[in-house]
């Protein structure tokens, strides 16, 4: 094909498709303009998960009836006139894209009225087309309505994903805006349902409180630090806070919502040591830097931004979140662990020490020592030997140590099993034999009620019936408010409405997933909550019963999540590490 240029049409689906990405991407571009022009209130209204229509409404400047043909006009921008202005950026729109961007791929109205007009103005755009162009009698502010999102792009309309996950985008840009803006009141309406209200308090932790539950919200530290040119603030969890995935990590750069790697690394980093692998923190961090110190210029969804100078960045996050984590945890427990956290970084790289006690140069003669003998030890910890086959063999029990493991004697040396691992795997089996039949389920004496945050309650509210196969019967009784009535019989003994959150928190982890592995994944979530903790003394029935049990399960050697539930020391290692047989 000879080249050619691309007509108008193509150009600018092609543009909007780097921009309008799905229905949450207008929401955010919609909500960015509310807020550049300066809004208190915003109102955003979504039927059929945004893809059958977005309505966002604001009180702010409103747009002046001259310039509304322009507002839709691809690159025509009040927020930006030269090149240089683009590394000086206050406002979080200058690219002028998205309303003529949304405009060519969907039935758009936009109704303004300016501060100072007297009377509204109404434009309809269609498939990038200006249909009408109206005076109206409008209050003051904007609104814009995007109705069949995608009707001219078939093809984009194939990308969407369910709409569970399309609303639960929606649910969170909202929510990020919301939480960058406290000042402003947001409400956010899904199929006519408020699934985010804010009173524009300026409170964070208030509105925290609405997304994760008054518990938590409660429980977060709050950051305040500055460094040169970066000043950073936010509420993070504290140590003994976590949870398995890292979607309630979430950046502000100048109060624009980022990703970023350098960001969640920094605060990862600063949690060093004090979180147990696969655990991560709640935490909305605010840094505040010059514009001319972040290219914010990217990414057409400017979802992503450039550090002038990242290595700053990273070191000011870190140290902040540290300080903040060190400042808020007691004494005790932070020394043990802190050394310990020295000691891993003794290994790599280590920073400077903020408690100022390094570990190796102590004055204290008695930990200096001991924790040398520690590294010792350490290194030469015998290699441990692989379990023989599939099965175990039967085992005498010997009995419980540090009310974590369980020792046993076996046909060839000693076996040391983790109690809570191996309840867990036993969960785990028992679970899915039952599975085929009509799961055994205990009925609660009073049903109990649990508030879900809003994004957690419609992916609930979805699955009610794979609940029901496993054993839970969950009632919606209000707004994100449930009614658990009956638990699986195996979990009996558990807080029913922590057994319903740690489901939650399973289907919050996987979107789609197969339906057979979703109900294995959800079993194991639920076991793992419901097994024996380390540190509980059992009964040398109950350490029977979980041996006996546990040489019952097909798979006894590891736990369902696939970490070992026991270690076997061989009589022939024993027989080497004692010198009875020569060195291997
Ligand atoms: P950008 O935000 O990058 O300038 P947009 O296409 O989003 O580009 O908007 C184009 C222009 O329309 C903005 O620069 C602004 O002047 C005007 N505009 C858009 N939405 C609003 C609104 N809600 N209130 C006031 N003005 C608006
Ligand atoms: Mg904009």
């Amino acid at each position: 094909m000879p080249i050619k240029i691309l007509s108008e049409d193509v150009a600018s689906q092609i543009a909007a498709g780097e921009v309008v990405e799905r229905p949450a991407s207008v929401v955010k571009e919609l909500i960015e303009n509310a807020l550049d022009a300066g809004a208190n209130e915003i109102l955003v209204f979504c039927e059929g998960a945004g893809q059958k229509l977005i309505r966002v409404e604001d009180d702010g400047s409103g747009i002046p009836a001259s310039e509304i043909t322009l507002a839709v006009t691809r690159h025509a921008t009040s927020k930006l006139s030269t090149a240089k202005e683009l590394f000086q950026v206050e406002t979080l729109g200058f690219r002028g894209e998205a309303l003529a961007s949304i405009g060519s791929v969907s039935q758009m109205t936009v109704t303004s009225r300016e501060t100072k007009g007297v009377i509204g103005v109404s434009l309809r755009v269609e498939g990038g087309k200006t249909t009408r162009l109206d005076e109206v009698g409008s209050p003051h502010g904007t609104v814009i309505v995007v109705e069949n999102l995608f009707y001219n792009v078939p093809a984009r309309k194939k990308f969407l994903k369910t709409d569970l996950t399309e609303r639960r985008h929606i649910d969170e840009v909202v929510t990020q805006y919301a939480i960058a803006y406290p000042n402003v009141r947001f409400t956010l309406n899904q199929e006519e349902k408020i699934s985010l209200k804010t009173t524009g308090s300026g409170d964070r932790r208030e509105i925290l409180a609405t997304i994760y539950g008054v518990d938590i919200a409660r429980q977060m530290l709050e950051m305040i630090a500055s460094e040169g040119d970066v000043d950073l603030s936010g509420l993070i969890s504290p140590v003994s806070l976590t949870r398995s995935n890292r979607k309630a990590m979430q950046f502000y750069v100048n109060r624009r919502p980022v990703q970023d790697i350098t960001l969640s690394t920094a605060l990862l980093q600063g949690y060093r040591t004090l979180l147990m692998v696969g655990r991560y923190p709640y935490a909305h961090v605010f840094l505040e830097i010059p514009p001319d110190q972040v290219d914010v210029n990217v990414h057409p969804t400017k979802a992503e931004v450039r550090f002038r100078e990242r290595d700053v960045i990273f070191s000011a996050v870190q140290r902040s979140v540290r300080k903040a984590l060190l400042a808020y945890t007691p004494i005790p427990e932070l020394r043990s662990q802190y050394r310990w956290g020295q000691f891993d970084e003794t290994n790599g790289t280590r920073g400077s020490s903020p408690i100022g006690t390094d570990p190796q140069k102590s004055t204290d003669p008695v930990f200096s020592s001991q924790f040398r003998t520690d590294i010792n030890e350490i290194e030469d910890v015998p290699q441990v030997q692989s379990l023989p086959g599939p099965r175990v063999p039967l085992l005498r029990l010997i009995g419980q140590i540090a009310t974590a493991y369980l020792i046993a004697e076996g046909p060839d040396g000693l076996y040391l099993i983790d109690q809570h691992a191996a309840h867990e795997r036993v969960l785990f089996e028992k679970f899915l034999a039952n599975l085929s039949d009509p799961v055994p389920s205990q009925r609660l004496l009073e049903p109990v009620a649990v508030e879900l945050t809003p994004a957690n309650s419609r992916l609930l509210s979805d699955q009610l019936d794979v609940l029901r196969q496993i054993g839970f019967e969950v009632e919606i009784f209000g707004r994100n408010t449930y009614l658990v009535r009956t638990v699986p019989g195996l979990l009996s003994g558990m807080d029913p409405a922590a057994a319903l959150r740690v489901v939650v928190e399973e289907f919050e982890e996987d979107e789609t997933p197969l339906q057979g592995k979703k109900e294995q994944k959800i079993i194991a979530r639920v076991c793992k909550r419901a097994a024996v903790k380390a540190g509980q003394v059992l009964s040398d029935q109950e350490q029977k019963a979980l041996l006996r049990d546990l040489e019952l399960t097909d798979s006894p050697r590891t736990c369902p999540h696939g970490r070992p539930t026991m270690i076997h020391l061989s009589v022939d290692l024993l027989e080497r590490q004692f010198g009875r047989k020569g060195a291997r």
